[in-house]
């Protein structure tokens, strides 16, 4: 008998522990392991009870198993799961149809991540200018403490250093310039500049607005010098900020979008949305994924997009929104020694730590989680709120409640150096 399929059978029980002995280590997740969940309720494997204000990293913003997805899925499931791309399927061009009729672009390309959908932007980017400028024009220029994801083009054009170290040799050409700075980008933006890509609100990077001003500088030297403006709307997109992209509400519009995280709402699928002019430099073989399209996780980002891109859920997400805002700068005027001013867009919000408690976010978080309630942090110095668009009144009350509770518990505790 081979032992190792023998003991693949057996019900040896799985905990936390479990990750540290056979996961490779890229991760250090939470103590507990969440077992089920819906709405933004969810339960570990003791059935201990929480509020998830992380939708899993702004993903699940519909709700943790939406009973309409669910049912979606579930009819797709008994019809066909995966093709390859020698064919189209229905699914893949009804969600194709909707996204284009519900933003800028002419055509969509499908992947299954935000990484992937950035790798292709960028592959995109470089092939667009080489054939239509030449070799020359191959530079990229990308915004210090951004995150495109985790490919080696990606976080070689992410602007956060410790993601590339010891992964070196990278891939050339690519310049990082600081954030809402125009006259740094007037400085960078020449004519040997294929691409400028920028989040319109950087996520990962601590939770911060780009200034409409400055996407429209952005624009204006795109049009320019000939380089495609790439907005990176991974975590800003899909009603996240109360448009349906962050986009819609700046007056800036990309050449090429790239969309993933909420799209499938826990199914994993990403997007590269552009125009006709610039799509049909990606021919045939040019670019592919064995996955991108496949009709479940198709299936699952249309009933999304038909679901979030309309007037009335938009609105709700502003006015959710506002409260938590609201809760957030009351705490803080009560905290003053622990936070500063909250900041972020719809329902990505961020609020940084004091200088008494920088590098503490996670203490924060985890004081809250001890006590029912899911938080994320961006960087260890910024508590990341970004609760389903769904979240109800009374929701934000309880998950202000005890985020007081926790904060003040912390005091208690551990107060400040
Ligand atoms: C999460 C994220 C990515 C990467 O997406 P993955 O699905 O993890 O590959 C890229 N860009 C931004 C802005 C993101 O927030």
């Amino acid at each position: 008998m081979n032992a190792k399929l023998d003991s693949a059978m057996t019900t040896r029980p799985v905990t936390r522990q479990t990750f540290d002995e056979v996961l490779v280590p890229t991760y250090a997740p939470a103590a507990m392991v969440p077992v089920r969940a819906a709405g933004l309720d969810l339960w570990d494997q003791h059935g201990k009870h929480y509020l998830d204000f992380t939708s899993g990293i702004a993903v699940s913003s519909l709700g943790h198993c939406n009973p309409t997805l669910v049912a979606a899925l579930t009819t797709q499931l008994n019809n066909i799961w995966h093709l390859g791309n020698g064919y189209t399927n229905e699914p893949v061009l009804r969600l194709a149809l909707a996204l284009t009729e519900a933003t800028f672009a002419d055509r969509a390309f499908f992947c299954n991540s935000g990484a992937e959908a950035n790798e292709g932007a960028l592959k995109l980017a470089r092939k667009y200018a080489h054939t239509k400028f030449g070799p020359h024009k191959s530079r990229i220029i990308s915004c210090l403490s951004s995150f495109h994801g985790r490919t080696l083009f990606t976080v070689s054009v992410g602007g956060q250093p410790k993601y590339t170290e010891g992964f070196e040799p990278l891939p050339q050409e690519i310049n990082h310039i600081p954030y809402n700075d125009i006259a740094a980008a007037r400085a960078a933006i020449g004519d040997d500049v294929a691409a400028v890509i920028v989040e319109p609100i950087q996520g990962e990077g601590g939770v911060i607005p780009g200034d409409a001003a400055y996407l429209q500088a952005l624009r204006e030297l795109c049009d320019q010098t000939g380089a495609l403006l790439i907005f990176d709307e991974v975590q800003s997109g899909v009603g996240r900020t109360g448009a349906l992209y962050a986009y819609m509400d700046k007056g800036v519009t990309p050449d090429i979008l790239t969309t993933a995280k909420a799209l499938g709402n826990g199914y994993p699928i990403g997007a590269m949305l552009t125009t006709n002019e610039i799509a049909a430099h990606f021919g045939v073989g040019s670019h592919g994924t064995t996955y991108g399209g496949n009709p479940l996780a198709a299936t699952v980002a249309l009933n999304v997009i038909e679901m979030i891109n309309q007037p009335a859920f938009l609105a709700r997400v502003k006015v959710a929104s506002e409260q938590i805002f609201a809760n957030l700068r009351k705490l803080a005027a009560d905290f003053p020694q622990v936070f500063g001013e909250v900041r972020g867009s719809g329902l990505l919000i961020g609020l940084p730590l004091a200088p008494a408690f920088k590098g503490r976010a996670k203490d924060v978080t985890k004081a809250a989680e001890a006590l029912g309630l899911m938080l994320l942090i961006a960087g260890p110095d910024v508590i990341r709120f970004a609760p389903a668009l769904i979240v109800t009144d009374a929701q934000i009350a309880e998950a202000d409640r005890i985020l007081r509770a926790a904060v003040q518990g912390m005091l208690e505790t551990a107060p400040a150096k």
